[in-house]
């Protein structure tokens, strides 16, 4: 295949013949904690590829751009070139995770309303959180507008996916996005959709099918993740 792009943790980005579009083979190996704790989950690139692939189009059709092109292998998928915006959009529908490290309240806990957090991508200081002024006077990340745009958009994910995901007797704790604007400069959701960057518990019995199971040490990880594809191609089809 051609030179690498880009190699991340769980993707590596390859250009195609056409600049504009990038090939992004998603791997079997894991990682969490910034990188600390690595290994390897056996069929994620290709759960991964799948259910993005999934999502992504569900949101597309509910009028939400996005990246996405098509699945030309199980675990690869077509993507159009963003610039990215180096921010995490996390959204949050129940306490679990860092929340409740910053809060105290008992993981599980729902939250009222749904709620979005800013993090900066930034490896080397280990994706602080950010407040608006951070983004809109320290570091000039975006205009207050586009800030504005970004948690739209990403509410509007949020009710798009929650209900999805409740057809597939799946609760969407929360999740992490990622943005970016393409040649013609349209904001469109990037980065992958998958249970590494979303929390989902079955709706009975509060199970965990994501890489919660991986950080933690928990077992069945490759079921839970064999899982989550079953349940999401059965209501989302083949
Ligand atoms: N997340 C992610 N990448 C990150 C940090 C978080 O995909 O670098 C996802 C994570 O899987 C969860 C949500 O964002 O679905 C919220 O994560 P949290 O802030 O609770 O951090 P964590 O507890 O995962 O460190």
């Amino acid at each position: 295949m051609a030179d690498i792009l880009y190699e991340g943790k769980a993707k590596i980005i390859y250009p195609t013949p056409d600049p504009a579009i990038v090939l992004a083979v998603f791997k079997d190996d894991a990682t969490a904690f910034n990188a600390q704790k690595r290994g390897t989950i056996p069929g994620k690139g290709t759960v991964n590829a799948t259910v993005s692939a999934k999502l992504f189009l569900l949101l597309e059709r509910s009028g939400v751009p996005t990246h996405y092109i098509d699945q030309p292998a199980a675990n690869q998928l077509l993507f159009r070139r963003l610039k990215m915006i180096p921010l995490e959009v996390v959204v949050r529908n129940i306490v679990a995770g860092s929340l409740v490290k910053r809060t105290g309240l008992a993981s599980g806990t729902v939250l009222g309303e749904a709620i979005v957090e800013f993090y900066y991508k930034n490896d080397a200081l280990g994706d602080p959180l950010l407040n608006d002024e951070h983004i809109l006077k320290v570091l000039a990340t975006v205009d207050a507008l586009q800030l504005a745009e970004l948690r739209r958009s990403a509410m509007q994910v949020n009710a798009i996916l929650s209900a999805f995901y409740h057809e597939c007797g799946i609760r969407l704790v929360d999740f992490k996005l990622e943005y970016g604007y393409d040649g013609a400069g349209q904001l469109q959701l990037g980065d992958e959709l998958s249970p590494d960057n979303c929390r989902l518990w079955t709706l009975k019995e509060d199970r965990i099918l994501d890489k919660d199971r991986f950080r933690f040490d928990m077992g069945e990880v490759e079921g839970a993740y064999q899982e989550v594809l079953a349940r999401v191609v059965a209501k989302a089809g083949p």
